[in-house]
């Protein structure tokens, strides 16, 4: 009989953190927590299983299923000694989601089930307690009624704000026994209004209606966004754990509290979180009321006047302290937990990894790998690459002035400037307008993670730093302010008013979130640093990286900022780009739109110093490391003059009449200019442009290495080759004009011709081209395109609906496309090394900076990547990642 649901509690449970697919990240920790003697409330799992059966069979059940639940009820009840729906010792259950990655807040929770009018006074009068069980019995009431029934949960919120303002009552805590009663009347009758049936009172239909919601709840909007956003498939489903409920909100030495075993925004080594005396779970993360700090240290670093947990309940601390070691020491990682005290006994309810800024990542990897928990392998495969993007970009400059108008909570770190919006709706529409924003709210909820995602920044009014605002802006690499309390949103109006100040949507803030600052205007920012942990991460990657990484450069700029990122080599010096700037516009034009060879090489003369001048700063910048420069691949379309104005620029500049300048772009116009007269077809029908390149190469390469006297490496590229007499013509030409420069200047510089495989038939015909070219570099963007046959430029309007139907998993100009574009690379790589078999191998693509298709390049033995500057760690990072699970898997 299939196995449906696994049991835990009591030092024994049925499944283990292994069966993470099984029963999700919190069913599966709950049975490693319960096996390692941890206080666990004793409960069971229903399986993802479950889920994928109750989808695909019409929201119905397996058949065992309710057999098997009834049965770990009685397990449970026996472990507790109460009884599911007894009238004199009742057992209470949560019922919580769990997928296999964690998802926080996405999901449905119901707490406190199996209470009703009958086994709400058996809990008063075992705990001695009226008030605690009326506010339990209420609050059951309340998510049970939002998260099941759909009676929204602001419905009574009112009935409660109402009721304390009658009474002249300003907290929760203040409402006695009695008042939480007539709450609880006033919420059924509300329930009963709305839903036309009376709020269940049977404990077995609680459980499996909120058994149903929170397998329902995996296809709610929100959670739909989040899988969406972090590549979670749909097809894990999720799990549903049950669990006997312990009670923090059970008087003065009860608690119920969150905390990291490292802290999560910088990775320092310390116990971090924060805890509410006298509360249940929801109270902490909802933000209403301020929690306090656990350990002192942190009190006193917060200026915190509320005692922390190790002053208030300093036994319950001692064996907190030694919990948490335990469960870090035990996962070599990171912890995620979620606790209650109960009367002064501490119980776990949850331990996941820890989400974490990258800056805390990187330091957290090397801590543990001087520790000795983890090896310095584990270290560099801890990190996400893509992560690595928060650490690249700019910061605020410390020496700037900072107009500050409110400070809250250091949220999530870096800095970021944009225009205010106060919905998230808004937010997305702005972004996809063009325009930078940072979202203000009160507070933020699973419903604006689209807002989020959209937003430069995040500023909240309320809430701590376990805040949901808090929480996802740090997964997201988001800066955050969050609990800026001085400051008084309003949604109708439309503004934000601070220090005696009004802001309206659009008007411009920067905030600090390493700091906790909100600043008025925009404040310059600073350059990343690249030292310290990041550092030495990515020395331990270039340790077990197989893969060289270059970079595609250009400019002076773009080749320094490679190099300081760790690139060795430049991959792609696309010399079109170095055409746009300035005034060579003009003479590239010229060239472009001459008539015969002797205009051509009237604006070729023009270009050579320029070019001259370009290469030889390159060159020296990249002292001694191989500089790939490819020959001219212009869409002619980027290059046309389009306006009046420009054509008249460029006719005065030919001295020719404008007419026939608009005439002569009129006929070079192209329906397909990405596949038209581009790459090395310009070179075939003008061989004078490539010789005027190669004339700037070997002349600048003489020219940097008289001054540095440092050799360089040119490797000159050939692209858009179909086959193998194209390269022939080409090279021929390079050939003679080093031969050439070399008579002129009397140096000899060694270089290699090779050529762009970008291009079906290219990779088809890789032996033939091997015979001439020194080296391929896979133009996996061209390769893209001709294989797939999507223009990149016009993708964006149908490949959406692709993605968002499943038919292709991801972007393909994002991450290559394994077994279509990744067959043609096979082929190529396969035939050129045939006939060449030291052949050196590069792709110099966008998937150059991809790590998913890194490891796929990795995978089919490319000698080096390359990508743009930016993404140089990443791609260093990836190449480890990719080398190290080849290693693993007995693959290299
Ligand atoms: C490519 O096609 O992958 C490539 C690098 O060239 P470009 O993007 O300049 O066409
Ligand atoms: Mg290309």
């Amino acid at each position: 009989m299939a196995k449906w649901v696994y049991t835990f509690g009591d030092g024994k449970a049925e499944g283990a953190s292994r069966m993470r697919d099984l029963l999700g990240g919190k069913g599966a920790n709950l049975a490693e927590m319960a096996n390692l003697g941890l206080p666990v409330p004793p409960g069971f799992t229903i399986t993802t299983e479950v889920c994928s059966f109750f989808y695909a069979n019409g929201k119905n059940y397996p058949v065992e299923l309710k057999a098997q639940v009834e049965a770990a009820l009685l397990h449970v009840a026996k472990l507790t000694g109460r009884g599911f729906g007894d009238q004199k010792t009742p057992l209470l259950v949560s019922v919580r989601s769990g997928a296999r990655a964690s998802m926080p807040g996405m999901m449905d929770t119901v707490l406190n089930l199996g209470l009703n009018d009958v086994t709400v006074e058996a809990l008063a009068k075992n705990a001695n307690d009226r008030r605690f069980a009326y506010d339990s019995y209420r609050r059951f009431i309340q998510m049970y009624s939002d998260v099941v029934l759909g009676v929204e949960h602001h419905l009574f919120e009112e009935i409660l704000e109402q009721f304390k303002e009658s009474k002249g009552l300003l907290l929760d805590t203040e409402l006695s026994a009695d008042d939480w009663q007539v709450m609880i009347r006033a919420y059924k009758a509300k329930v009963e209004q709305v839903r036309g049936a009376a709020f269940p009172q049977d404990p077995h239909e609680q459980l499996w209606g909120a058994i149903g919601a929170v397998f329902g709840s995996w296809m709610n909007q929100r959670a739909v966004t989040y899988r969406r956003l972090n590549d979670i498939p749909e097809s894990w489903g999720t799990a549903v754990s049950v669990q006997a409920m312990v009670f923090g909100n059970m008087g003065e030495t009860s608690a119920t509290g969150v905390a990291f075993t490292r802290n999560p925004s910088t990775g320092a080594k310390e116990l971090y979180g924060e805890f509410l005396i006298n509360a249940q779970g929801e109270d902490v993360v909802a933000g209403i009321r301020t929690p306090q700090n656990i350990t002192e240290a942190a009190r006193l670093e917060a200026g915190s006047d509320k005692p922390s947990m190790e002053m208030a309940l300093p036994a319950v601390f001692a064996e907190f302290v030694r919990v948490t070691d335990m469960l870090e020491k035990h996962y070599c990682d990171m912890q995620d937990m979620e606790f209650t005290v109960e009367r002064g006994k501490l119980w776990m309810l949850q331990t996941r990894g820890g989400k974490r800024t990258a800056k805390a990542a990187l330091r957290m990897a090397v801590d543990m790998a001087n520790e000795g928990l983890i090896s310095r392998e584990d270290a560099v495969v801890r990190i996400d690459p893509a992560s690595l993007d928060q650490l690249l970009h700019p910061r605020l400059d410390p020496a700037a002035e900072r107009k500050i108008v409110a400070t809250g909570l250091p949220a999530s770190p870096g800095a970021a400037c944009g225009e205010i919006v106060f919905s998230s709706d808004e937010a997305e529409q702005w972004q996809h307008a063009g325009r930078k924003v940072i979202l203000v709210r009160i507070e933020t909820s699973p419903e604006d993670i689209h807002g989020m995602h959209a937003a430069q920044g995040i500023l909240t009014t309320r809430g701590g730093m376990t805040s949901h605002a808090a929480v996802v802006a740090r997964g997201m690499g988001k800066p955050c302010v969050s609990g800026a309390g001085t400051i008084r949103v309003d949604y109708e109006k439309g503004t934000m008013s601070v220090a005696g100040k009004v802001f309206k949507a659009g008007d411009t803030i920067t905030i600090d979130g390493s700091l906790g600052q909100v600043i008025e205007g925009t404040v310059p920012m600073l350059q990343p640093e690249l030292s310290g942990d990041f550092a030495i991460i990515m020395e331990w990657a270039d340790a077990v990286r197989r893969m060289g990484v270059r970079a595609n450069a250009e400019t002076e700029a773009d080749a320094r900022m490679a190099r300081k990122f760790g690139a060795e080599g430049i991959g792609l010096c696309r010399t079109e780009h170095m055409f746009f700037e300035g005034d060579r516009i003009v003479a590239v034009r010229e060239m472009i739109l001459a008539d015969d060879e002797a205009g051509r090489r009237a604006a070729l003369a023009k270009l050579l110093p320029i070019q001259r001048g370009d290469f030889a700063a390159l060159f020296e910048v990249m002292a001694g490391l191989p500089v790939t420069i490819r020959l001219l691949d212009p869409p002619l379309h980027e290059f046309l003059p389009h306006t009046e104005t420009e054509i008249a620029e460029v006719a005065a500049a030919m001295n020719v009449p404008a007419k026939r300048l608009a005439r002569r772009a009129a006929e070079l116009h192209e329906f397909n200019p990405m596949l038209g007269f581009r790459g090395c077809r310009l070179a075939i029908a003008f061989p004078e442009i490539a010789q005027m390149q190669a004339r700037a190469i070997f002349e600048g390469a003489v020219e940097a290495k008289k001054k540095t006297g440092v050799t360089p490496l040119p490797e000159i590229m050939v692209p858009l080759i179909v086959t193998k007499v194209e390269l022939d013509l080409i090279k021929a030409d390079i050939d003679a004009m080093a031969a050439a420069v070399a008579a002129e200047t009397g140096e000899t510089i060694v270089y290699t011709v090779g050529t762009m495989i970008e291009l079906p038939r290219a990779c088809l015909q890789a032996d033939q081209i091997a015979a001439t070219a020194e080296f391929f570099s896979f133009g996996t963007n061209d390769l893209t395109q001709t294989c797939l046959g999507i223009s990149r430029d016009d993708a964006g309007s149908f490949l959406g609906a692709y993605e968002a139907r499943g038919i292709l998993p991801t972007d393909p100009f994002v991450s290559i496309d394994q077994v279509g574009v990744g067959e043609l690379v096979e082929i190529g790589i396969a035939r050129g090394r045939k006939v060449r078999p030291d052949i050196k191998l590069g792709i110099c693509g966008e998937h150059g900076g991809d790590p998913a298709s890194i490891a796929f390049f990795e995978k089919v033995g490319l000698t080096y990547i390359s990508c743009s500057p930016f993404r140089v760690p990443i791609a260093r990072l990836s190449a480890a990642q990719a080398a190290l699970g080849r290693k693993a898997a007995g693959q290299a």
